[in-house]
């Protein structure tokens, strides 16, 4: 089988997620969503009673003693931590204001890229997305894109995806936070969010899902019909 590791990288609300998955979809591949993985790990804190801001090591140690895996079989796999299925609990507004203290912390990281590179190695034919996977994950990866959209589009963006699930959205609270995600996820020393060199940049600010999601199946196409 040949080996195809399509990266997607970018700052929180750029909607890479359903794109990344839909793209996977599209071309036939696997789907890694290693936000999921550090909110696991989050989620994981938050039960344990842990301070985020202020016990690294424990939460180091979390992270070490209960390797999170996906199971496969489901689409988009599911996220375990020993026989517990945190899947619905990623998402929740609790998570999201820990995920990015927990994301930063160096040997968090480290054992994430590690499951996340082992993941690479047995689904070879990949779309994985995050902010660091074409610059520290798959330095390597055959195809690197950045999606990126002002940080007005992706609040706008958040607020009618919650409206459109019945939710309350404080449109200003939720820019302030995107702003203050992108300020700690792209200052942090260890894999902080940038564009790769060789990464394909795209400003989503004004496309559809729909049209981001074709040029990206494009250019991948393009990239494995050159490889020819
Ligand atoms: O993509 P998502 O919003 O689920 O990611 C949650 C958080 O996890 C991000 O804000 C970021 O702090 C962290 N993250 C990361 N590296 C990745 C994926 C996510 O630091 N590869």
């Amino acid at each position: 089988m040949t080996r195809l590791i399509v990266t997607i990288d970018g700052p929180a609300g750029a909607g890479k997620s359903s794109v990344a998955r839909e793209v996977a979809h599209r071309l036939g591949l696997e789907f890694l969503d290693t936000g999921a993985m550090y909110r696991g790990v989050a989620a994981l804190a938050i039960e344990q009673g842990l301070d985020v801001k202020n016990a690294h090591e424990q939460v180091v140690e979390l992270a070490r003693s209960q390797p999170l895996r996906f199971d496969w079989r489901h689409d988009p796999p599911r996220l375990f931590a020993g026989e517990q299925d945190m899947t619905d609990r990623l998402r929740g507004p609790e998570v999201t204001d820990a995920v990015s203290e927990v994301a930063k912390i160096p040997h968090v990281r480290e054992v994430l890229v590690d499951a996340q590179r082992r993941i690479g190695v047995e689904h070879p034919r990949l779309v994985t997305e995050g902010r660091d996977q074409g610059s520290v994950v798959f330095p390597d990866a055959d195809v690197k894109f950045y999606l990126d959209a002002s940080a007005r589009v992706r609040a706008q963006r958040r607020v009618a995806q919650l409206h459109a699930m019945g939710q309350p959205a404080d449109a200003p609270q939720i820019l302030q936070g995107i702003i203050e995600r992108d300020y700690k996820d792209s200052t942090r020393k260890d894999g902080p969010l940038i564009c790769p060199d060789d990464a394909q940049r795209i400003d989503t600010s004004e496309m559809t899902q729909a049209q981001v999601i074709d040029e990206l199946v494009r250019r991948v196409e393009l990239s494995q019909t050159q490889m020819k």
